[in-house]
């Protein structure tokens, strides 16, 4: 019944003289987004707004959850799209949008027309008027409210007339790609995606690196992480996943280090070879799904323990949130019922029964100079035998 959407955007209309490089970057990932299913879309750039035209075998449904994905779109409006002509026309049209569209219902509302085909031959107020009153004629539960409708019916007269009167919402932010790239320290809980994704509203660029400890940790293991990075991708496109064997060094960090600094020191060098990859991809930052106080790990001094290894920025925009909010993120965005799948974890497994809470710097560094020895080595065997996976 529809046969376009009007896409809503919203900051990116803010942005001066370099507002079409955001516009431009929401109508190409647009174009990308509905590449992946069937029909024929064209996506048409006109005064500030994007059309999607929708043809061929296409189905409502999936076209709005693809739309949904795209950062940068506020709302998603379904558009009937009629022929021009004149004013009985216009109202014949608009009865019979009303009729599909809002049948049976006992509402408010309120018509607002535009012409931007300035040759329309009456003012957008005369159009608004007639329209309001064919709705009344037809329709005796609907009622006129000019302050605070119910129903807003948007009335566009250009080459052809667009209808519309819903807004789907979409999920805001930035166009991606328009932000630089930023790399995900990606485990297979529940923050971490929610990290990635709140970063990539912003129109960053996600890479990934993900941490596994063969054999202790399963390839099911490895798969879910994969899989929150597939669904992340829906939004971001496709994901360079690095997969790092880590193994031997948190071994060598059992057996050399105290066992209360285990999980602290396996961080900072989590930290130190997802600096390596994020410098290889042109990467401006680290992000990771800290959030104050969680775990041992995730407190003011760890933190500071954390940062101190890393000397890319570290990004951590779940820092502010209780576990329920990053929940409610998880679900909206699809990644939960992955996240809680009970595979093990690297950093589990080698965790000790007491971690250090408020560990110092000094002391930290202290006991990792007693990995002197061997820990240049395994790293730099870490980063060789990385395998590169593309999530998408
Ligand atoms: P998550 O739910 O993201 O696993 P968490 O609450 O379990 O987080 P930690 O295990 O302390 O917290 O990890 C803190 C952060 O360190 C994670 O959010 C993630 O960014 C990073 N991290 C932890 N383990 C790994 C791993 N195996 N591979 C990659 N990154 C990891
Ligand atoms: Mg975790």
């Amino acid at each position: 019944m529809y046969n376009s959407f009007l896409i809503k955007y919203g900051e990116i209309g803010i942005k001066g003289d370099n507002r079409h490089i955001f516009e431009d970057a929401l109508a190409k990932r647009i174009k990308t987004v509905l590449g992946r299913i069937e029909g024929e879309f064209t996506v048409r750039k006109t005064r500030g707004r994007i059309y999607v035209n929708c043809g061929g075998d296409w189905n409502y449904d999936e076209t709005v959850t693809q739309l949904t994905h795209v950062f940068g779109v506020v709302g998603i409006c379904p558009v009937m799209i009629y022929k021009t002509g004149d004013m009985e026309k216009l109202k014949a049209d608009m009865v019979d949008y009303v009729s599909k569209e809002h049948a049976g219902e006992k509402a408010t509302f309120k018509v607002k027309a535009r012409r931007v085909d300035k040759t329309f031959p009456l003012t957008s107020m005369e159009v608004s008027a007639a329209l309001g009153e064919a709705i009344l004629q037809n329709f005796p539960d609907l009622k006129v409210d000019v302050h605070e409708p119910d129903i807003l019916f948007d009335v566009e007269i250009r080459e052809e007339v667009y209808i519309y009167s819903k807004i789907i919402p979409g999920p805001g932010g930035m166009p991606i790609g328009t932000a630089g790239r930023a790399m995900l320290l990606l485990s297979g809980g529940i923050d971490s995606p929610v990290a990635g994704w709140m970063v990539a509203k912003r129109g960053v660029t996600i890479d990934a690196v993900y941490f596994h400890a063969p054999p202790y940790t399963s390839e099911r293991a490895k798969q879910k992480v994969v899989d929150l990075a597939a669904q992340l991708a829906k939004y971001t496109g496709p994901i360079r996943l690095h997969v790092v064997n880590f193994t031997d060094i948190q071994l060598y960090i059992y057996d050399e280090c105290p066992h209360e600094e285990l999980t602290i020191i396996m961080r900072r060098y989590m930290m130190r070879i997802a600096e390596h990859f994020a410098r290889e991809e042109g990467d401006l930052g680290l992000v990771t799904g800290e959030s104050i106080g969680q775990v041992a790990s995730q407190t003011m001094q760890s933190l500071v323990v954390t940062d101190a290894a890393a000397s890319l920025p570290v990004y951590r925009p779940l820092i502010g949130f209780d576990k329920n909010d990053i929940v409610d993120i998880s679900r909206k965005i699809g990644t939960y019922e992955t996240s809680i799948l009970p595979y093990e974890d690297c950093c589990t497994i080698f965790v000790a029964k007491h971690p250090v809470t408020k560990p110092l710097l000094h002391i930290i560094e202290r006991s990792e100079g007693k990995l002197k020895e061997k820990i240049d080595a395994l790293v730099q065997e870490a980063i060789d035998t990385a395998e590169l996976v593309i999530a998408k």
